[in-house]
Protein backbone atom coordinates (compact mmCIF):
# COMPACT_ATOMS: atom_id res chain seq x y z
CA UNK A 1 0.00 0.00 0.00
CA UNK A 2 2.06 3.11 -0.92
CA UNK A 3 1.13 6.13 1.00
CA UNK A 4 1.42 10.03 0.26
CA UNK A 5 1.71 12.70 3.04
CA UNK A 6 -0.79 15.85 2.59
CA UNK A 7 -0.36 17.40 -0.66
CA UNK A 8 -4.22 18.67 -1.25
CA UNK A 9 -5.52 21.32 0.83
CA UNK A 10 -9.33 22.20 0.58
CA UNK A 11 -11.93 25.23 2.35
CA UNK A 12 -14.55 22.13 3.09
CA UNK A 13 -14.00 18.57 2.60
CA UNK A 14 -17.51 16.76 2.40
CA UNK A 15 -17.05 12.74 3.09
CA UNK A 16 -20.34 11.06 1.29
CA UNK A 17 -21.91 12.26 -1.75
CA UNK A 18 -25.15 11.32 -0.51
CA UNK A 19 -29.20 12.89 -0.45
CA UNK A 20 -27.58 15.49 2.28
CA UNK A 21 -23.84 15.41 1.08
CA UNK A 22 -24.94 16.58 -2.57
CA UNK A 23 -26.72 19.19 -1.11
CA UNK A 24 -24.40 20.82 0.82
CA UNK A 25 -21.64 20.60 -1.69
CA UNK A 26 -23.86 22.36 -4.19
CA UNK A 27 -24.52 24.93 -2.15
CA UNK A 28 -21.09 25.73 -0.57
CA UNK A 29 -19.03 25.77 -4.31
CA UNK A 30 -21.65 28.47 -5.41
CA UNK A 31 -19.08 30.57 -3.84
CA UNK A 32 -16.50 30.76 -6.25
CA UNK A 33 -14.15 31.75 -3.56
CA UNK A 34 -15.02 28.36 -1.41
CA UNK A 35 -12.21 24.98 -2.87
CA UNK A 36 -14.50 22.16 -2.09
CA UNK A 37 -14.06 18.88 -1.91
CA UNK A 38 -16.63 15.76 -2.17
CA UNK A 39 -15.60 11.92 -1.65
CA UNK A 40 -17.34 9.34 -2.71
CA UNK A 41 -17.00 5.70 -1.19
CA UNK A 42 -18.85 4.46 -4.23
CA UNK A 43 -18.97 4.69 -7.94
CA UNK A 44 -20.01 7.25 -10.26
CA UNK A 45 -23.01 5.60 -11.43
CA UNK A 46 -24.54 2.94 -12.33
CA UNK A 47 -26.07 2.14 -15.41
CA UNK A 48 -29.99 1.11 -14.30
CA UNK A 49 -29.58 4.06 -11.72
CA UNK A 50 -31.59 6.26 -13.67
CA UNK A 51 -34.67 3.72 -14.13
CA UNK A 52 -37.14 4.17 -11.13
CA UNK A 53 -37.45 0.43 -10.92
CA UNK A 54 -33.96 -0.01 -10.48
CA UNK A 55 -35.15 0.42 -6.28
CA UNK A 56 -35.76 -3.26 -6.63
CA UNK A 57 -33.16 -4.38 -9.25
CA UNK A 58 -30.05 -2.36 -6.96
CA UNK A 59 -31.73 -3.12 -3.86
CA UNK A 60 -28.98 -5.88 -2.72
CA UNK A 61 -26.25 -4.89 -5.62
CA UNK A 62 -23.02 -4.92 -4.65
CA UNK A 63 -21.92 -2.62 -7.22
CA UNK A 64 -24.59 0.02 -5.79
CA UNK A 65 -24.94 -1.19 -2.05
CA UNK A 66 -23.21 -1.65 0.85
CA UNK A 67 -25.65 -4.50 1.74
CA UNK A 68 -25.19 -4.18 5.53
CA UNK A 69 -27.23 -6.67 7.38
CA UNK A 70 -28.19 -6.13 11.13
CA UNK A 71 -27.35 -8.28 14.29
CA UNK A 72 -29.88 -11.51 14.73
CA UNK A 73 -31.88 -10.33 17.57
CA UNK A 74 -34.49 -12.41 19.79
CA UNK A 75 -37.11 -9.53 19.34
CA UNK A 76 -36.95 -10.26 15.70
CA UNK A 77 -36.28 -13.92 15.63
CA UNK A 78 -33.13 -14.05 15.49
CA UNK A 79 -33.27 -12.47 11.79
CA UNK A 80 -30.39 -10.50 9.91
CA UNK A 81 -32.66 -7.45 8.57
CA UNK A 82 -31.25 -6.55 5.87
CA UNK A 83 -30.35 -3.10 5.89
CA UNK A 84 -29.55 -2.01 1.86
CA UNK A 85 -27.63 1.64 1.74
CA UNK A 86 -26.27 3.33 -1.53
CA UNK A 87 -23.02 3.42 -2.06
CA UNK A 88 -22.57 6.06 -5.29
CA UNK A 89 -22.36 9.23 -6.31
CA UNK A 90 -26.19 10.32 -5.20
CA UNK A 91 -25.42 7.59 -1.87
CA UNK A 92 -29.20 6.11 -1.05
CA UNK A 93 -31.53 8.45 -3.41
CA UNK A 94 -29.77 6.77 -6.27
CA UNK A 95 -31.38 3.41 -5.73
CA UNK A 96 -34.50 4.47 -3.35
CA UNK A 97 -37.80 4.12 -3.75
CA UNK A 98 -38.26 7.59 -4.97
CA UNK A 99 -41.29 8.34 -2.34
CA UNK A 100 -41.20 12.18 -1.56
CA UNK A 101 -42.34 12.92 1.90
CA UNK A 102 -41.26 15.87 4.07
CA UNK A 103 -42.48 14.22 7.48
CA UNK A 104 -45.03 15.95 9.92
CA UNK A 105 -44.63 19.28 11.38
CA UNK A 106 -44.81 18.64 14.43
CA UNK A 107 -41.74 15.95 13.99
CA UNK A 108 -39.60 19.42 13.42
CA UNK A 109 -41.47 21.24 16.11
CA UNK A 110 -40.45 18.56 18.33
CA UNK A 111 -36.85 18.91 17.49
CA UNK A 112 -36.80 22.63 18.44
CA UNK A 113 -38.63 21.50 21.79
CA UNK A 114 -36.14 19.21 22.72
CA UNK A 115 -33.64 22.22 22.82
CA UNK A 116 -32.43 22.20 18.69
CA UNK A 117 -33.79 26.08 18.28
CA UNK A 118 -33.69 27.09 14.34
CA UNK A 119 -35.81 23.52 13.62
CA UNK A 120 -39.14 23.98 13.97
CA UNK A 121 -41.26 23.45 10.95
CA UNK A 122 -41.39 27.08 10.15
CA UNK A 123 -37.47 27.54 10.67
CA UNK A 124 -37.07 24.04 7.97
CA UNK A 125 -39.81 25.01 5.60
CA UNK A 126 -37.66 27.95 3.83
CA UNK A 127 -35.17 24.96 2.94
CA UNK A 128 -37.63 22.37 2.08
CA UNK A 129 -39.10 25.04 -0.58
CA UNK A 130 -35.85 26.04 -1.27
CA UNK A 131 -34.73 22.37 -2.56
CA UNK A 132 -37.98 21.33 -4.65
CA UNK A 133 -39.53 22.37 -7.60
CA UNK A 134 -42.70 20.62 -7.41
CA UNK A 135 -44.56 20.22 -10.88
CA UNK A 136 -48.76 19.82 -9.03
CA UNK A 137 -50.48 22.16 -7.87
CA UNK A 138 -48.33 24.69 -6.03
CA UNK A 139 -49.31 26.53 -2.74
CA UNK A 140 -47.38 29.45 -0.60
CA UNK A 141 -45.81 26.20 1.36
CA UNK A 142 -44.54 24.45 -1.67
CA UNK A 143 -41.05 25.43 -3.85
CA UNK A 144 -41.09 25.87 -7.57
CA UNK A 145 -37.50 26.94 -8.49
CA UNK A 146 -35.22 24.28 -6.32
CA UNK A 147 -32.98 21.88 -8.25
CA UNK A 148 -35.34 18.84 -6.99
CA UNK A 149 -38.51 17.86 -9.31
CA UNK A 150 -41.25 16.59 -7.56
CA UNK A 151 -44.33 15.28 -9.50
CA UNK A 152 -47.09 13.02 -8.64
CA UNK A 153 -47.43 9.69 -9.86
CA UNK A 154 -49.43 9.77 -13.46
CA UNK A 155 -50.45 6.12 -12.68
CA UNK A 156 -54.11 5.38 -12.85
CA UNK A 157 -55.27 1.71 -11.59
CA UNK A 158 -58.70 1.27 -10.62
CA UNK A 159 -57.43 -0.04 -7.54
CA UNK A 160 -56.27 3.18 -6.52
CA UNK A 161 -59.67 4.94 -6.17
CA UNK A 162 -61.09 1.66 -5.10
CA UNK A 163 -58.23 2.71 -1.93
CA UNK A 164 -59.59 6.17 -2.03
CA UNK A 165 -63.16 5.18 -1.63
CA UNK A 166 -62.45 2.36 0.58
CA UNK A 167 -60.02 4.62 3.56
CA UNK A 168 -63.01 7.24 3.18
CA UNK A 169 -65.95 4.62 4.72
CA UNK A 170 -64.22 4.62 7.65
CA UNK A 171 -63.41 8.26 7.90
CA UNK A 172 -59.71 8.32 6.87
CA UNK A 173 -59.82 11.50 4.03
CA UNK A 174 -58.37 11.65 0.21
CA UNK A 175 -55.41 14.28 0.67
CA UNK A 176 -54.11 15.85 -2.33
CA UNK A 177 -50.93 17.18 -1.06
CA UNK A 178 -49.93 15.38 2.46
CA UNK A 179 -46.59 17.70 2.18
CA UNK A 180 -49.09 20.28 2.20
CA UNK A 181 -50.71 22.28 5.02
CA UNK A 182 -52.15 18.73 6.30
CA UNK A 183 -50.50 15.10 6.44
CA UNK A 184 -53.29 12.99 7.34
CA UNK A 185 -55.08 11.16 4.78
CA UNK A 186 -54.42 8.68 1.91
CA UNK A 187 -53.68 10.05 -1.79
CA UNK A 188 -51.37 9.53 -4.80
CA UNK A 189 -47.73 9.42 -3.98
CA UNK A 190 -45.04 12.69 -4.76
CA UNK A 191 -42.01 11.01 -6.24
CA UNK A 192 -38.42 12.34 -7.12
CA UNK A 193 -39.57 11.34 -10.53
CA UNK A 194 -39.38 13.28 -13.48
CA UNK A 195 -40.20 12.61 -17.09
CA UNK A 196 -39.58 9.08 -16.50
CA UNK A 197 -36.25 8.96 -14.62
CA UNK A 198 -35.20 8.97 -11.12
CA UNK A 199 -33.91 12.64 -9.40
CA UNK A 200 -31.83 11.67 -7.27
CA UNK A 201 -29.39 14.03 -5.17
CA UNK A 202 -26.40 13.55 -7.68
CA UNK A 203 -28.76 14.49 -11.13
CA UNK A 204 -30.40 17.56 -8.96
CA UNK A 205 -27.75 19.01 -7.03
CA UNK A 206 -24.53 18.03 -8.99
CA UNK A 207 -25.19 17.34 -12.27
CA UNK A 208 -25.96 20.92 -13.14
CA UNK A 209 -22.72 21.94 -11.59
CA UNK A 210 -20.35 19.64 -12.34
CA UNK A 211 -18.27 21.83 -14.84
CA UNK A 212 -17.32 24.37 -11.34
CA UNK A 213 -13.84 24.56 -11.24
CA UNK A 214 -14.13 25.46 -7.60
CA UNK A 215 -15.61 21.75 -7.14
CA UNK A 216 -13.68 18.45 -6.79
CA UNK A 217 -15.18 14.98 -6.96
CA UNK A 218 -13.55 12.15 -6.08
CA UNK A 219 -15.43 8.56 -6.26
CA UNK A 220 -14.15 5.09 -5.50
CA UNK A 221 -12.01 6.73 -2.37
CA UNK A 222 -13.15 5.29 0.74
CA UNK A 223 -12.38 7.87 3.83
CA UNK A 224 -10.90 5.69 6.85
CA UNK A 225 -10.47 8.11 9.31
CA UNK A 226 -10.00 12.21 10.11
CA UNK A 227 -7.52 13.66 11.20
CA UNK A 228 -6.43 16.42 14.24
CA UNK A 229 -4.74 18.33 15.86
CA UNK A 230 -5.45 18.15 18.96
CA UNK A 231 -9.24 18.58 19.21
CA UNK A 232 -9.08 20.63 15.60
CA UNK A 233 -9.56 18.25 12.56
CA UNK A 234 -7.06 19.14 10.01
CA UNK A 235 -7.66 16.63 7.49
CA UNK A 236 -8.53 13.37 6.70
CA UNK A 237 -7.28 9.56 5.12
CA UNK A 238 -8.45 7.89 2.35
CA UNK A 239 -8.03 4.63 0.19
CA UNK A 240 -8.12 4.82 -3.36
CA UNK A 241 -7.21 1.54 -5.13
CA UNK A 242 -3.96 0.28 -3.38
CA UNK A 243 -3.25 4.03 -2.32
CA UNK A 244 -3.85 6.16 0.91
CA UNK A 245 -4.19 9.48 0.25
CA UNK A 246 -3.88 12.53 2.95
CA UNK A 247 -6.04 15.70 2.15
CA UNK A 248 -5.59 18.78 4.52
CA UNK A 249 -8.57 21.22 5.19
CA UNK A 250 -8.24 24.80 6.02
CA UNK A 251 -12.31 25.79 6.91
CA UNK A 252 -14.06 22.97 8.04
CA UNK A 253 -14.98 18.91 7.60
CA UNK A 254 -18.62 17.52 6.86
CA UNK A 255 -19.48 14.13 7.61
CA UNK A 256 -21.98 13.26 4.90
CA UNK A 257 -21.50 9.19 5.46
CA UNK A 258 -25.26 8.48 6.38
CA UNK A 259 -26.78 7.24 9.49
CA UNK A 260 -24.92 3.79 9.23
CA UNK A 261 -21.23 4.79 8.15
CA UNK A 262 -20.94 8.81 9.62
CA UNK A 263 -20.59 6.88 13.34
CA UNK A 264 -18.87 4.13 12.20
CA UNK A 265 -16.08 6.88 10.87
CA UNK A 266 -16.22 8.64 13.62
CA UNK A 267 -15.26 5.77 15.47
CA UNK A 268 -12.56 4.81 13.53
CA UNK A 269 -11.31 8.43 14.05
CA UNK A 270 -10.92 7.85 17.79
CA UNK A 271 -14.48 9.92 18.39
CA UNK A 272 -17.48 7.60 20.22
CA UNK A 273 -17.59 5.47 23.44
CA UNK A 274 -14.30 5.05 25.09
CA UNK A 275 -15.27 1.35 25.98
CA UNK A 276 -15.48 0.63 22.20
CA UNK A 277 -12.43 2.65 21.08
CA UNK A 278 -10.24 0.70 23.47
CA UNK A 279 -11.60 -2.28 22.98
CA UNK A 280 -10.20 -2.16 19.37
CA UNK A 281 -7.19 -0.15 20.27
CA UNK A 282 -8.13 3.09 18.77
CA UNK A 283 -6.63 6.17 20.77
CA UNK A 284 -9.34 8.36 22.61
CA UNK A 285 -9.65 11.20 20.56
CA UNK A 286 -12.36 13.21 21.88
CA UNK A 287 -15.49 10.38 24.01
CA UNK A 288 -18.68 11.27 23.12
CA UNK A 289 -21.03 8.62 24.06
CA UNK A 290 -23.97 9.44 22.04
CA UNK A 291 -21.70 8.53 18.57
CA UNK A 292 -23.00 4.94 17.36
CA UNK A 293 -26.58 5.22 19.65
CA UNK A 294 -29.76 6.41 19.25
CA UNK A 295 -30.41 4.22 15.91
CA UNK A 296 -33.96 4.51 14.75
CA UNK A 297 -35.87 2.97 11.88
CA UNK A 298 -39.17 2.12 10.39
CA UNK A 299 -39.96 -1.70 10.52
CA UNK A 300 -42.43 -2.61 8.51
CA UNK A 301 -44.49 -5.82 8.23
CA UNK A 302 -46.10 -6.04 4.65
CA UNK A 303 -49.58 -7.54 4.50
CA UNK A 304 -50.56 -9.45 1.08
CA UNK A 305 -53.83 -9.38 -0.28
CA UNK A 306 -54.99 -12.13 -3.68
CA UNK A 307 -56.37 -9.23 -6.43
CA UNK A 308 -59.21 -11.78 -7.99
CA UNK A 309 -60.45 -8.81 -10.51
CA UNK A 310 -58.05 -9.53 -13.93
CA UNK A 311 -56.00 -6.29 -15.47
CA UNK A 312 -55.35 -5.26 -11.70
CA UNK A 313 -52.18 -6.45 -10.29
CA UNK A 314 -49.02 -5.46 -12.06
CA UNK A 315 -47.24 -8.81 -11.16
CA UNK A 316 -47.44 -10.18 -14.70
CA UNK A 317 -46.43 -6.72 -16.33
CA UNK A 318 -42.54 -7.81 -15.76
CA UNK A 319 -42.86 -11.22 -17.10
CA UNK A 320 -42.18 -12.74 -20.83
CA UNK A 321 -43.68 -10.86 -23.34
CA UNK A 322 -45.31 -8.07 -21.22
CA UNK A 323 -41.77 -7.20 -19.97
CA UNK A 324 -40.81 -6.87 -23.66
CA UNK A 325 -43.73 -4.08 -23.89
CA UNK A 326 -42.87 -2.36 -20.83
CA UNK A 327 -39.12 -2.11 -21.56
CA UNK A 328 -39.95 -0.72 -24.81
CA UNK A 329 -42.34 1.49 -23.40
CA UNK A 330 -39.58 2.75 -21.03
CA UNK A 331 -37.02 3.03 -23.68
CA UNK A 332 -39.25 4.95 -26.35
CA UNK A 333 -41.77 6.81 -24.11
CA UNK A 334 -40.05 7.03 -20.93
CA UNK A 335 -43.57 5.39 -19.38
CA UNK A 336 -45.31 2.50 -18.25
CA UNK A 337 -44.97 0.46 -15.21
CA UNK A 338 -40.90 0.33 -14.75
CA UNK A 339 -41.94 4.33 -14.22
CA UNK A 340 -43.66 4.02 -11.20
CA UNK A 341 -42.33 4.56 -7.50
CA UNK A 342 -41.73 1.56 -4.43
CA UNK A 343 -45.55 2.77 -3.87
CA UNK A 344 -48.29 4.69 -6.07
CA UNK A 345 -50.48 5.43 -3.14
CA UNK A 346 -49.18 6.23 0.51
CA UNK A 347 -51.18 7.11 3.61
CA UNK A 348 -50.99 8.61 6.87
CA UNK A 349 -52.93 7.55 9.30
CA UNK A 350 -54.05 7.94 13.29
CA UNK A 351 -54.65 4.62 15.13
CA UNK A 352 -56.19 6.41 17.86
CA UNK A 353 -58.70 9.59 17.05
CA UNK A 354 -57.14 12.18 20.28
CA UNK A 355 -53.60 11.99 18.45
CA UNK A 356 -51.99 15.34 17.71
CA UNK A 357 -50.33 13.66 14.44
CA UNK A 358 -50.94 10.30 12.22
CA UNK A 359 -48.99 7.52 14.06
CA UNK A 360 -48.60 5.04 11.09
CA UNK A 361 -47.80 5.31 7.40
CA UNK A 362 -48.69 2.98 5.10
CA UNK A 363 -47.45 2.11 1.31
CA UNK A 364 -49.72 0.49 -1.08
CA UNK A 365 -48.18 -1.31 -3.94
CA UNK A 366 -50.20 -2.89 -6.94
CA UNK A 367 -48.64 -6.42 -6.93
CA UNK A 368 -47.26 -8.80 -4.56
CA UNK A 369 -43.97 -8.10 -3.33
CA UNK A 370 -41.84 -11.19 -2.41
CA UNK A 371 -38.79 -10.19 -0.28
CA UNK A 372 -35.61 -13.14 0.07
CA UNK A 373 -32.55 -12.47 1.57
CA UNK A 374 -32.61 -8.85 0.67
CA UNK A 375 -34.01 -9.12 -2.85
CA UNK A 376 -37.22 -8.16 -4.06
CA UNK A 377 -39.45 -9.60 -6.32
CA UNK A 378 -42.37 -9.79 -7.96
CA UNK A 379 -44.71 -12.53 -6.54
CA UNK A 380 -46.21 -15.09 -9.16
CA UNK A 381 -49.72 -14.52 -8.23
CA UNK A 382 -51.86 -11.16 -8.51
CA UNK A 383 -51.49 -9.06 -5.18
CA UNK A 384 -51.01 -6.02 -3.16
CA UNK A 385 -48.94 -5.13 -1.15
CA UNK A 386 -49.59 -2.98 1.58
CA UNK A 387 -46.96 -1.91 4.21
CA UNK A 388 -47.16 -0.36 7.38
CA UNK A 389 -44.85 1.38 9.59
CA UNK A 390 -45.06 3.52 13.18
CA UNK A 391 -44.18 6.85 12.16
CA UNK A 392 -42.06 7.72 15.52
CA UNK A 393 -41.11 4.10 17.42
CA UNK A 394 -39.50 4.84 20.80
CA UNK A 395 -37.51 1.92 20.78
CA UNK A 396 -33.68 2.28 19.85
CA UNK A 397 -31.05 0.32 18.48
CA UNK A 398 -26.89 1.02 18.31
CA UNK A 399 -24.16 0.70 15.47
CA UNK A 400 -20.61 0.19 16.68
CA UNK A 401 -17.54 -0.87 14.72
CA UNK A 402 -16.33 -4.25 14.76
CA UNK A 403 -12.77 -3.86 14.06
CA UNK A 404 -10.54 -0.72 13.62
CA UNK A 405 -10.96 -1.85 9.82
CA UNK A 406 -13.25 0.61 7.94
CA UNK A 407 -13.73 -1.76 5.25
CA UNK A 408 -15.35 -4.27 8.08
CA UNK A 409 -19.06 -3.58 8.51
CA UNK A 410 -20.09 -2.54 11.77
CA UNK A 411 -22.38 -4.33 14.27
CA UNK A 412 -25.96 -3.15 13.81
CA UNK A 413 -28.53 -3.73 16.22
CA UNK A 414 -32.02 -2.37 15.93
CA UNK A 415 -33.86 -3.55 19.28
CA UNK A 416 -36.77 -3.37 17.33
CA UNK A 417 -39.90 -3.90 19.40
CA UNK A 418 -38.55 -3.21 22.57
CA UNK A 419 -41.10 -0.46 23.30
CA UNK A 420 -44.74 -1.39 24.58
CA UNK A 421 -46.12 1.49 22.49
CA UNK A 422 -44.26 0.16 19.37
CA UNK A 423 -45.75 -2.99 20.09
CA UNK A 424 -49.27 -2.07 19.95
CA UNK A 425 -49.11 0.42 17.21
CA UNK A 426 -47.65 -1.63 15.00
CA UNK A 427 -50.62 -4.52 15.79
CA UNK A 428 -52.94 -1.53 15.56
CA UNK A 429 -51.87 -0.63 12.16
CA UNK A 430 -51.84 -4.10 10.73
CA UNK A 431 -55.79 -4.01 11.88
CA UNK A 432 -56.45 -0.81 10.25
CA UNK A 433 -54.73 -2.15 6.80
CA UNK A 434 -57.22 -5.07 7.52
CA UNK A 435 -60.29 -2.71 8.12
CA UNK A 436 -59.58 -0.95 4.58
CA UNK A 437 -58.62 -3.73 2.55
CA UNK A 438 -61.76 -5.89 4.21
CA UNK A 439 -64.25 -2.70 2.87
CA UNK A 440 -66.92 -3.23 0.62
CA UNK A 441 -64.98 -1.43 -1.88
CA UNK A 442 -62.00 -3.33 -1.80
CA UNK A 443 -63.67 -6.51 -2.25
CA UNK A 444 -64.70 -5.81 -5.37
CA UNK A 445 -60.60 -6.38 -6.61
CA UNK A 446 -59.44 -8.23 -3.60
CA UNK A 447 -59.61 -12.10 -2.59
CA UNK A 448 -58.00 -13.68 0.38
CA UNK A 449 -55.77 -12.21 2.76
CA UNK A 450 -52.19 -14.03 1.39
CA UNK A 451 -49.43 -12.43 4.38
CA UNK A 452 -49.77 -13.01 7.41
CA UNK A 453 -53.31 -14.80 6.97
CA UNK A 454 -56.82 -14.68 8.39
CA UNK A 455 -55.93 -17.07 10.99
CA UNK A 456 -53.18 -14.29 12.23
CA UNK A 457 -56.45 -13.62 14.31
CA UNK A 458 -55.22 -12.59 17.82
CA UNK A 459 -53.03 -9.57 18.88
CA UNK A 460 -50.19 -12.23 19.96
CA UNK A 461 -50.25 -13.82 16.63
CA UNK A 462 -49.79 -10.48 14.49
CA UNK A 463 -47.19 -9.49 17.02
CA UNK A 464 -45.29 -12.81 16.21
CA UNK A 465 -45.84 -12.57 12.20
CA UNK A 466 -44.11 -9.00 12.67
CA UNK A 467 -41.23 -11.01 14.79
CA UNK A 468 -41.16 -13.56 12.11
CA UNK A 469 -41.03 -11.31 8.77
CA UNK A 470 -40.74 -8.01 8.96
CA UNK A 471 -38.51 -5.79 7.54
CA UNK A 472 -38.26 -2.09 7.36
CA UNK A 473 -38.79 0.69 4.63
CA UNK A 474 -34.85 1.57 4.55
CA UNK A 475 -35.01 4.93 6.98
CA UNK A 476 -31.99 4.16 9.76
CA UNK A 477 -31.24 7.71 11.56
CA UNK A 478 -30.34 9.30 14.00
CA UNK A 479 -26.74 7.99 15.21
CA UNK A 480 -24.71 11.18 15.53
CA UNK A 481 -27.93 12.92 17.51
CA UNK A 482 -28.29 16.48 17.29
CA UNK A 483 -28.92 18.05 20.65
CA UNK A 484 -27.28 19.00 23.88
CA UNK A 485 -28.37 15.81 26.47
CA UNK A 486 -25.66 13.01 27.15
CA UNK A 487 -26.58 10.94 24.04
CA UNK A 488 -25.92 14.38 21.32
CA UNK A 489 -23.17 14.81 18.72
CA UNK A 490 -23.62 17.89 17.14
CA UNK A 491 -24.89 20.90 18.24
CA UNK A 492 -28.32 22.82 16.54
CA UNK A 493 -25.87 24.26 14.12
CA UNK A 494 -24.72 20.55 12.95
CA UNK A 495 -21.04 20.73 14.51
CA UNK A 496 -19.33 17.87 16.60
CA UNK A 497 -19.15 18.62 20.28
CA UNK A 498 -15.89 19.10 21.88
CA UNK A 499 -14.62 18.85 18.07
CA UNK A 500 -13.24 22.00 16.20
CA UNK A 501 -14.34 22.23 12.21
CA UNK A 502 -16.26 19.12 11.83
CA UNK A 503 -19.63 18.64 11.11
CA UNK A 504 -22.38 16.19 10.01
CA UNK A 505 -25.21 16.60 7.50
CA UNK A 506 -27.08 13.69 7.05
CA UNK A 507 -29.31 11.38 8.58
CA UNK A 508 -27.35 10.61 11.30
CA UNK A 509 -28.20 13.62 13.32
CA UNK A 510 -32.08 13.45 13.24
CA UNK A 511 -32.87 13.18 17.25
CA UNK A 512 -36.51 11.30 16.01
CA UNK A 513 -37.08 9.55 13.20
CA UNK A 514 -39.85 11.31 10.87
CA UNK A 515 -43.16 10.82 9.95
CA UNK A 516 -42.11 9.49 6.35
CA UNK A 517 -39.63 8.59 3.86
CA UNK A 518 -36.52 10.13 4.84
CA UNK A 519 -34.86 11.78 1.60
CA UNK A 520 -36.58 14.75 1.67
CA UNK A 521 -35.39 15.45 5.11
CA UNK A 522 -31.67 14.13 4.50
CA UNK A 523 -31.61 16.95 2.15
CA UNK A 524 -33.23 19.82 3.49
CA UNK A 525 -30.71 18.73 6.75
CA UNK A 526 -27.79 19.21 3.68
CA UNK A 527 -29.07 22.36 2.48
CA UNK A 528 -29.39 23.70 6.42
CA UNK A 529 -25.43 22.58 7.14
CA UNK A 530 -24.52 24.81 3.84
CA UNK A 531 -26.83 27.69 5.38
CA UNK A 532 -25.28 27.38 8.78
CA UNK A 533 -21.54 27.33 7.05
CA UNK A 534 -21.71 30.23 4.72
CA UNK A 535 -23.70 32.29 7.38
CA UNK A 536 -20.75 31.46 9.87
CA UNK A 537 -23.32 30.63 12.30
CA UNK A 538 -20.93 29.16 15.58
C1 LIG B 1 -33.67 0.73 -0.86
C2 LIG B 1 -34.02 2.06 -0.27
C3 LIG B 1 -35.29 2.60 -0.49
C4 LIG B 1 -35.62 3.84 0.06
N1 LIG B 1 -36.79 4.42 -0.30
C5 LIG B 1 -37.02 5.72 0.03
C6 LIG B 1 -38.10 6.42 -0.52
O1 LIG B 1 -38.88 5.89 -1.33
N2 LIG B 1 -38.28 7.72 -0.16
C7 LIG B 1 -37.44 8.34 0.74
O2 LIG B 1 -37.68 9.50 1.06
N3 LIG B 1 -36.41 7.68 1.29
C8 LIG B 1 -36.15 6.41 0.92
N4 LIG B 1 -35.05 5.77 1.39
C9 LIG B 1 -34.22 6.45 2.40
C10 LIG B 1 -33.41 7.64 1.87
O3 LIG B 1 -33.00 7.41 0.54
C11 LIG B 1 -32.23 7.87 2.79
O4 LIG B 1 -32.70 8.15 4.10
C12 LIG B 1 -31.34 9.03 2.38
O5 LIG B 1 -30.97 8.93 1.03
C13 LIG B 1 -30.11 9.07 3.28
O6 LIG B 1 -29.36 10.19 2.96
P1 LIG B 1 -27.96 10.44 3.67
O7 LIG B 1 -27.42 11.71 3.10
O8 LIG B 1 -28.12 10.34 5.14
O9 LIG B 1 -27.04 9.19 3.27
P2 LIG B 1 -26.81 8.48 1.88
O10 LIG B 1 -27.68 9.04 0.82
O11 LIG B 1 -26.88 7.02 2.13
O12 LIG B 1 -25.33 8.91 1.51
C14 LIG B 1 -24.17 8.53 2.18
C15 LIG B 1 -23.05 8.51 1.15
O13 LIG B 1 -21.81 8.43 1.83
C16 LIG B 1 -20.99 7.49 1.17
N5 LIG B 1 -20.02 7.00 2.14
C17 LIG B 1 -20.29 6.28 3.25
N6 LIG B 1 -19.15 5.99 3.91
C18 LIG B 1 -18.15 6.56 3.21
C19 LIG B 1 -16.74 6.60 3.38
N7 LIG B 1 -16.12 6.00 4.42
N8 LIG B 1 -15.99 7.27 2.46
C20 LIG B 1 -16.59 7.91 1.42
N9 LIG B 1 -17.92 7.87 1.20
C21 LIG B 1 -18.68 7.22 2.08
C22 LIG B 1 -21.97 6.43 0.70
O14 LIG B 1 -21.43 5.62 -0.30
C23 LIG B 1 -23.13 7.29 0.23
O15 LIG B 1 -22.99 7.69 -1.11
C24 LIG B 1 -34.68 4.53 0.89
C25 LIG B 1 -33.42 3.99 1.11
C26 LIG B 1 -33.07 2.78 0.53
C27 LIG B 1 -31.69 2.24 0.75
Amino acid sequence: MKEKSMNETFDYIIVGAGSAGCAVANRLSENANNNVLLIEAGRSSHPLSRLPASFALLIDNPLANWRYRSEPEANTSNRKIPIPRGKLLGGSSSINGLVYVRGNKLDYDTWAQMGNTGWSYDDVLPFFKKMESYQGNTSELRGVEGPLKVTEVTDRNPIYNGLFKAAEEIQIPVNKDYNGQDQEGIGYTQTTIYKGERMSAEVAYLRPIKSRKNLTIITNSLVKKLLFDGKKCIGLEVKNKNKIIKYSVSKEIILSGGAINSPQILELSGIGRRDVLEEKNIPVIHELNGVGENLRDHIAPRIIYKITKPGIAYNDKARGINLVKQVANYIFKRDGFLTLPSAPVVGFFKTRKELAAPDIQAHFIPYKVVLENGKRKLGEQPGITCTVNQNLPESKGSIHIKSDDPEDSPRIKYNFLSSSLDRHTLISGVKLIRRIMGSTTMKEFCGEEIQPGENFNSDEKILQFIRDKAETVYHPVGTCKMGFDQESVVDKNLKVHGIKGLRIADASIMPTLVSGNTNAACMMIGERCADFILNNLK
